[in-house]
């Protein structure tokens, strides 16, 4: 077992690439990697966000795309909620969720967004996160400690 320098997880080496010239181990593990290429390659969208939040709110928030990546990092690129990992085609593209929706006062900061599938983002709306999660199925309270733990950092 090896430990990945991004999450620092303890992965099986089937779980690391291969650096091409050397074929020596990668130092992140593959799921890190291909989370960041991910987000890298839709960094268009990001800023199309952004750009609609500044509309909304006025000012240009201070959100980063360096600030998703890590909200992706953090939820292994999953929905935080019912944990669908995120797909290629643009229905299966993660949400950038507010846990206080901007109604309430939340901002679009990086400790208030986390992902969420199109499916968990429109059936919780407005309410309030926990107490919509507590009543879904795929509810977990190790999931829930995830989402506090973002909240906190
Ligand atoms: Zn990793
Ligand atoms: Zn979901």
């Amino acid at each position: 077992m090896y430990e990945c320098s991004c999450c620092h997880k303890m992965k099986p080496e089937c779980d690391f690439y291969r650096e091409s010239y050397t074929n020596s181990r990668t130092s992140q593990c593959r799921e890190c990697i291909n989370i960041k290429r991910r987000v890298t390659r839709d960094r268009a969208k990001h800023g199309k966000f952004v750009s609609k939040e500044k509309i909304r709110g006025g000012e240009t928030p201070d959100y980063k795309l360096v600030d998703w990546r890590d909200a992706m990092l953090h939820f292994g690129g999953a929905c935080a909620y019912c944990g669908k990992p995120e797909g290629r085609a643009k229905k299966d593209k993660l949400d950038r969720d507010h846990l206080i929706p901007l109604s309430k006062g939340g901002k679009t900061e990086r400790r208030n967004i986390i992902p969420a599938c199109h499916k968990c983002n429109r059936g919780r709306g407005n309410k309030d996160w926990r107490e919509w999660f507590e009543e879904q199925d795929f509810f977990s309270e190790d999931k829930a400690k995830l989402i506090e733990d973002w909240v906190k950092q």
